[in-house]
C-alpha cells in the first residue's frame, strides 16, 4: 500500500482532533499504511493516538510518559532547553505570520511535527499539564529556557499555567517571542503579577494592531520588539547574516540598521549561544529592554 501523505492542512486537521480527544484523520493516516516504521507518519500518529488514550483514561489520574519528550535539549543555533507545541494551531494570534512561518517546514519531518502536536495534546489536559509540571521541575538548575520556539499560548489559561510554573523555577531563566497579544493583556488586566523570570519578545507578523502592541510594549515582562528588516540578497547568500564572526557580518549589519527605521537597534547574529559576550543572549537580556533586535529577512 502507498504510504500516508500528510500536506499542512491534513496535518493541522489531525492534530486539532488529537488535542481535543478525536482520532478520525490520525486513524485515516494509520490505516494508509499500518505497518509504517515508527518514524513513518503512521508510526508518529499510532503513539499520539494512544497517547490521546491514556489522556482520556478515566480510570488512570495520571501519564507518566509523554509520547515524545517534552522538553528539547538545544542545538548549535539554540543551545537552551526549549518547549514547542503546534505552529499555526495554537498561535492565538498568527496573521501573515502563517504565510511564512517557519516552523512549517519542520512538519516535513514525522517526528518533529509529532513531538509539536503531542505537546500541544499534553497542555489540553489536566493530566498532560501534570506531566509537563512534573517534566518541567525536573529540568536541570540555573538553564536558559526558551517557552515556545515553535507554536505560543493558545489561551490565557495555558498563559498563567506557564507564568506560575516559572515561578517554580526562580533559577530558570526564561524567555520567548509571543503574539499571543490578546491573552497577555486579559491577564494583565486580571491585576495578574507576572513572574520576574520571564522576558518577551514582540515579533512581527501578528494579526492584531498597533494599538494593541504598544498596551503589550508596556507590560512589566516585555523586553521589546524583534523585527524583520529587509536586505540585498547578497547578504543573505554569502551567509554574513548566520554569526557575528562570519565574514561580511558587519556590512551585513550595517545594512540591516540603515534600513530599518529605529533610531537605536541591536542586530541579531542568528546563533543565540553566542549572541553577545560571556554566553549571553540579547533577546533575554535585561540590559536590552526596549532596544529592537532586527534579522534581515531571509
Ligand atoms: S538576538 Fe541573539 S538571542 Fe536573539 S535571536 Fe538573535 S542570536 Fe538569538
Amino acid at each position: 500500500m502507498k504510504p500516508a501523505t500528510v500536506n499542512h492542512s491534513r496535518l493541522l486537521k489531525a492534530a486539532a482532533q488529537l488535542k481535543h480527544g478525536s482520532s478520525l484523520v490520525a486513524d485515516r493516516i494509520i490505516a494508509e499504511n499500518p505497518n509504517g516504521s515508527n518514524s513513518s507518519w503512521s508510526g508518529v500518529f499510532r503513539k499520539l493516538r494512544l497517547q490521546r488514550d491514556r489522556l482520556h483514561d478515566d480510570s488512570s489520574p495520571r501519564i507518566d510518559k509523554p509520547a515524545f519528550s517534552v522538553f528539547a535539549k538545544g542545538n548549535s543555533k539554540l543551545p537552551f532547553y526549549a518547549f514547542s507545541s503546534m505552529a499555526i494551531l495554537d498561535c492565538a494570534g498568527y496573521g501573515e505570520c502563517g504565510v511564512w512561518c517557519y516552523s512549517k517546514q519542520a512538519w516535513r519531518n514525522p517526528n518533529a511535527a509529532g513531538r509539536q502536536i503531542s505537546n500541544s495534546m499534553l497542555l489540553a489536559s489536566e493530566k498532560g499539564r501534570r506531566l509537563i509540571e512534573d517534566e518541567f521541575m525536573k529540568l536541570p538548575k540555573g538553564i536558559v529556557f526558551r517557552l515556545y520556539v515553535d507554536g505560543d499560548f493558545d489561551s490565557k489559561a495555558t498563559l498563567k499555567f506557564w507564568m506560575e510554573l516559572l515561578k517554580r523555577r526562580p533559577d530558570i531563566q526564561a524567555y520567548g517571542y509571543s503574539k499571543s497579544w490578546v491573552e497577555l493583556v486579559a491577564l494583565h488586566l486580571d491585576g495578574y503579577e507576572w513572574p520576574k523570570n520571564y522576558l518577551l519578545n514582540l515579533s512581527s507578523g501578528s494579526r492584531h494592531d498597533d494599538g494593541l502592541k504598544a498596551v503589550v510594549a508596556g507590560l512589566p515582562i516585555t523586553r521589546g520588539e524583534f523585527i524583520a528588516v529587509p536586505v540585498d540578497r547578497r547578504h543573505i547568500k554569502s551567509g554574513a547574516y548566520k554569526s557575528r564572526h562570519a565574514e561580511g557580518f558587519t556590512d551585513y549589519a550595517k545594512a540591516v540598521r540603515s534600513n530599518s527605521d529605529k533610531p537605536r537597534l541591536f542586530v541579531c547574529s542568528g546563533q543565540c549561544g553566542d549572541c553577545l559576550p560571556a554566553g549571553r543572549h540579547a533577546c533575554g537580556d535585561e540590559k536590552f529592554r526596549n532596544v529592537p533586535i532586527a534579522i534581515g529577512v531571509h
